[in-house]
């Protein structure tokens, strides 16, 4: 994905796609002191974008540093990317990291921090299993607790076992991986929240061991509206067998129905459907 043309904003300046690169000594590569966002544009318009400009610094704060650049600099540099790529409906990636310093060491109080900001079409994010339904697996990697790792961060660190749980996902013919949490309560996807139905009600984990997602709270608003219940709770992974219909929330997945979790089977039904259409509508409102 390197080697294209096309345009990224990097500390300021717009530089060519194939130029953005870092030095191999970047504190970040080793020690993963990182933080990124995902965000959708839609006809020229990114969704909560603002919401993500300032959750990128509170990620940054999160896990110690600060991103010289304002949330107005942060939107301007989005903006930037956008048009200097002539894109209206693409994937929105800012990404602020430490760079490298006088030592290699862990402490990194004095190294630069950078800011980048990548922009590309991205279709849907789990293919067509936005139509027919996602087949989940089950991580064998727990979320952490709260206390080993800042889990409202979207840092890089909190994705390795992300990654190592998709690609076992991946192997199995799945679509993502069903992650519980230090608990053993169900906790997240790889890069999404979690919904469930059951008898016209709406359970949704408690995001106290994962990111609360921008989407999932966008999702919790629309079916308030819509005078249904949420019930955001601790969740057995017993209780997965009962619930009747199951969605992912993301910026990246938007809302995807869920047909199959581990040897569960769930209906894409018609909340299901529904909250995917608003969602849609919203989005381009
Ligand atoms: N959890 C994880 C681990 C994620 O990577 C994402 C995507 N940012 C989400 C949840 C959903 O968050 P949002 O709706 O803000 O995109």
């Amino acid at each position: 994905y390197d080697d294209r043309d096309g345009k990224i904003w990097m500390d300021g300046k717009l530089v060519e796609w194939r130029d953005a690169n870092v030095h191999i000594l970047t504190h970040a590569m080793h020690y993963a002191s990182s933080v990124f966002e995902g965000e959708r544009c839609y006809e020229g318009k990114i969704f909560k974008s603002r919401q993500h400009s300032e959750r990128l610094k509170v990620s940054a704060n999160l896990i110690d540093f600060d991103i010289p650049y304002t949330v107005d600099e942060i939107e301007a540099a989005k903006r930037a990317a956008l048009d200097a790529n002539g894109l209206t409906d693409a994937y929105v990636r800012p990404v602020a990291w430490r760079g490298s310093g006088e030592d290699m060491g862990v402490a990194a109080a004095k190294n630069p921090v950078h800011l980048a900001v990548a922009v590309w079409e991205w279709g849907a994010y789990y293919g067509d299993a936005k139509m027919k339904g996602a087949k989940l697996d089950i991580a064998k990697w727990k979320r952490p607790s709260p206390e080993t790792a800042p889990s409202q961060a979207k840092a890089a660190g909190l994705y390795m076992i992300a990654t190592m749980s998709k690609h076992a996902a991946e192997a199995k013919g799945c679509s993502d991986a069903l992650m519980f949490d230090y608990r053993g309560y169900v906790a997240e996807c790889t890069g999404a929240n979690l919904f469930f139905v059951k008898d016209g009600e709406v359970h949704t984990p408690t995001p106290d061991s994962f990111l609360n997602g921008l989407t999932r709270q966008t999702v919790i608003q629309m079916l308030t509206e819509k005078g249904i219940k949420v019930n955001e709770r601790h969740i057995m992974p017993e209780e997965l067998e009962g619930f009747e219909q199951a969605w992912l929330t993301g910026s990246a997945a938007e809302v995807t129905p869920i047909n199959q979790i581990g040897d569960y089977n769930f209906e894409v039904g018609a909340l299901a459907k529904d909250i995917a259409m608003d969602y849609e509508k919203l989005v381009r409102a």
